[in-house]
């Protein structure tokens, strides 16, 4: 069977605007709406409308169409995700018709099923604190996760095993009461959740003894994170699938990566930052002095003689690695002079002989 061209079905002509469209549409659906016309035809028109006019009022679909016709809509949506999509309380707001039910009418109860069917887990956080020396050689870090998961015991349906979840007496299974007014536009319905059920359209009469009728239970995980080297203050590493269970799959675990403030180093990138006491003596003679890079290495340090308070010493590749890389960052030293605060007698001595010679 061939389907008819959308732009002939609500009669319109191919660069409509959406006012005109939803004009269309409305018109035709005030003719065909199953609540005031029950005929079977009414009724395959009236689909017929609303899936043209969800695909004609939405820009990326109507551009699908113009460009593919059928072909492209039809590869990526079902009739019943563009009935979906469609706001029919827009369409038929103020006329008294039950717009929400025009759904179920078709396609049987699409909110709560879409629900079950189709709801994940939820996504998990954790914030992991780690050292800069951790950073630096990259981690591996077992951390104890609890995450809600669907019951073992009775597969998520609460019962206890060798009992079924019975019918809703109150709603009938629908896990809704609906209440019906005839009104001068219409018969207007309401729908509300059921009480008894909470919606669910089943009672547990013999609740499962492992998760108390829930159909869920917490279970702590370890799981082994690793690390690479080099990460950033606040790098996210997304877990696949080890986030919360659900009906429509796991969601994912993130770990957020806090480094702890380093006594030594600072970092900037994969640059780090840090500063050395020298006396005055090394200052202005020169010498080497001692540095402990992040790496634990100890190097040597070489002072030029003159060297001057705050001046900076660039060490090549003695900083971090940058991540997913075989490079590193540099270590920059910058250099105290340190003045005594307490001098010896003959410190002070020697001290007044350099000045009377710094003087001359
Ligand atoms: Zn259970
Ligand atoms: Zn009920």
């Amino acid at each position: 069977m061939t389907k008819k061209d959308y732009y002939e079905i609500l009669g319109v002509d191919r660069n409509a605007s959406k006012a005109e469209i939803k004009k269309a549409y409305r018109k035709l659906a005030l003719k065909y709406h199953p609540d005031k016309n029950p005929s079977k035809e009414a009724e395959e028109k009236f689909k017929e409308i609303s899936e043209a006019y969800a695909v004609l009022s939405d820009d990326e679909k109507r551009r699908l169409y113009d460009q593919y016709g059928h072909a492209g809509i039809d590869q990526q949506y079902s009739t019943e995700d563009l009935f979906r999509d469609i706001d029919f309380g827009d369409i038929f707001r103020g006329m008294g018709f039950d717009f929400e039910d025009i759904f179920s009418h078709f396609f049987g109860h699409p909110f709560r099923r879409r629900e079950s069917q189709r709801y994940r887990g939820a996504d998990l956080r954790y914030d992991l604190e780690i050292t800069l020396e951790e950073t630096y050689e990259g981690i591996k870090k077992e951390i104890q996760i609890p995450r809600t998961e669907i019951c073992d015991l009775c597969n998520g349906s609460g019962s206890q095993p060798g009992y079924e979840p019975t019918r809703c007496p109150v709603c009938g299974g629908a896990g809704e009461i609906r209440q019906s007014r005839r009104t001068a536009f219409g018969i207007f319905t309401q729908v509300m959740p059921c009480r008894r059920c909470n919606g669910k359209g089943v009672i547990i009469e013999h609740p499962c003894k492992k998760c108390g009728g829930k159909g869920t239970v917490v279970v702590t995980r370890t799981i082994t994170v690793k690390i690479p080297p080099g990460v950033e203050e606040g790098s996210q590493l997304r877990l696949h699938g080890e986030g919360e269970s659900g009906p429509g799959g796991n969601g994912d675990l993130y770990i957020v990566v806090h480094i702890k403030p380093h006594p030594i180093f600072q970092r900037e990138g994969a640059d780090l930052y840090m500063t050395k006491e020298i006396s005055f003596p090394e200052a202005a003679l020169g010498g080497k002095v001692d540095i402990e890079t992040i790496s634990g290495e100890k190097i040597s340090l070489k002072i030029p003689e003159g060297t001057q308070n705050g001046d900076v010493f660039k060490l090549r590749r003695y900083g971090m690695p940058y991540l997913n890389s075989s490079r590193y960052g540099d270590l920059f030293v910058e250099v105290h002079v340190k003045t005594p605060r307490s001098l010896s007698r003959k410190a002070r001595k020697l001290l007044l002989e350099l000045q009377k010679e710094l003087n001359q």
